[in-house]
């Protein structure tokens, strides 16, 4: 007998992204930054190495009254101002949905809302085949089994096989439960065209004509879409679901306002008819209230202000980032296709991600550790952040990294 639960999975987490960091700081050390390549950490960096911390964001925040920052929500949905400030901005008039706001402890947790109270226990959430690593744990802490869809079908979306798995989950229960990780995937930056989500939700629409659907929709890097404004219009897509389908719209602070340790995002519920989205809010805000209790009050109170009265301002600075970002991806996507160095299909966002079998993956990431060049090992690839890559290390990289990659073919 065990001092937890006997049904939680016990092995130790394996956090794939903080060892490699820190093998990384210790390489800096020990021959100099000049010489280490550290595409490691998947927060935006400037071009001198420093974590962007938007100036807009931090000088709202700094000039909130102590009682602000202090105090409690005046709810545990979150604050009304703030409710409505999510909604206006992520959903930017693209929808008529109806729609309740849940504040939450970033995207992970309005994430892990969908994931805990939406499927029993030992069903099966159907999630990407290559994704970010916590959406698998939350499963495991459910104890929830998994399906993955394989993401891509040459260079674009592999609809069949998000269509195969959903129909073999279908056979077993009752409801669907999925997440796409929409636009600016994590880790391989693709992004769905407007017509690949219509035939996502033409597809749902069948499904839920026998089944229940959770569509949860993680947008966690939408705010460093290269589309910007555009990169919101695909939400129209989701006013055409059938009355048994519920949208969840997973939205952080995290890369949005680069407040990633404010922890504050939003679980955005949206359906056809008012009582599924009261029937989903009623239970999120006890899980809220169970969990967390209510969210930084202080984050909350910022994200109004700065959309309210430092709009401008704040999307000039986050703007600077989003091209330079474009400027980086640019580069190593060009460079990389010229010398032939595969990747996924990227389109946007903080991450390119390396395509390769997992037995290549794991003697190719020692060899690009040896050479000083610090990556993150994925499902079936190598991801290259490029958010906090400079300029400066990002040209000529993929050069280096196909010379390593044929030399062990050597
Ligand atoms: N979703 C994805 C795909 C992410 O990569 C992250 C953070 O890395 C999140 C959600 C949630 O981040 P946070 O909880 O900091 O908002």
């Amino acid at each position: 007998m065990s001092f937890t639960k006997e049904s939680v999975n016990k092995t130790p987490i394996v956090d794939t992204v903080f060892v490699i960091v820190d093998k990384a700081k210790k390489a800096k050390e020990e021959v100099g930054a000049e010489n280490v390549v550290d595409a490691t950490i998947g927060s935006l960096y400037s071009e001198d190495g420093k974590l962007v911390a938007l100036d807009t964001v931090f000088e709202s925040l700094k000039k909130q009254d102590n009682q602000v920052l202090a105090k409690y929500a005046t709810s545990f949905t979150g604050n009304p101002d703030f409710q409505k400030a999510v909604y206006d901005w992520v959903l930017d008039g693209n929808s008529k949905l109806y729609h309740e706001v849940i504040a939450t402890p970033g995207g992970t947790g309005a994430v892990g809302m969908v994931v805990n109270e939406c499927l029993e226990e030992g069903q099966t959430i159907i999630l990407p085949e290559i994704a970010w690593g916590s959406y698998a744990l939350m499963a495991q802490m459910h104890n929830l089994k998994v399906e993955n869809y394989s993401l891509f079908e040459g260079d674009h979306f592999n609809l069949t096989s998000f269509k195969e798995t959903c129909k073999k989950v279908m056979e077993v229960q009752d409801k669907l439960v999925m997440i796409i990780n929409d636009p600016c995937h994590n880790p391989t930056g693709y992004s769905l065209t407007k017509e690949e989500w219509k035939e996502v939700v033409d597809f749902l629409n069948e499904c839920s004509k026998t089944h229940k659907v959770v569509l949860l929709n993680d947008i966690a890097y939408i705010d460093f879409a290269y589309g910007q404004a555009k990169a919101k219009e695909y939400y129209s897509v989701f006013d055409g679901i059938s009355d048994n389908i519920a949208v969840i719209v997973a939205f952080s602070l995290s890369k949005s306002m680069t407040s990633y340790g404010l922890r504050c995002g939003a679980a955005i519920i949206m359906a056809q008819q008012e009582e599924i989205v009261q029937e989903i809010k009623i239970v999120f805000e006890k899980e809220a209230r169970a969990t967390w209790s209510n969210i930084n009050n202080g984050a909350m109170a910022m994200f109004v202000d700065v959309l309210e009265n430092h709009l401008d301002e704040y999307n000039k600075e986050r703007n600077y980032y989003v091209n330079l970002l474009k400027e980086r991806s640019d580069i190593f996507v060009k460079e990389a296709n010229e010398v032939g160095l595969k990747h996924y299909p990227y389109k946007e966002g903080f991450f390119v991600t390396l395509s390769m079998d997992n037995e290549t993956r794991d003697k190719y990431h020692e060899a690009l550790m040896a050479n000083h060049i610090y990556t993150v090992k994925v499902n079936k690839g190598i991801r290259v952040a490029v958010c906090s890559l400079s300029l400066d290390k990002t040209k000529g990289l993929t050069k280096k990294m196909k010379d390593i990659l044929d030399s062990l073919n050597k």
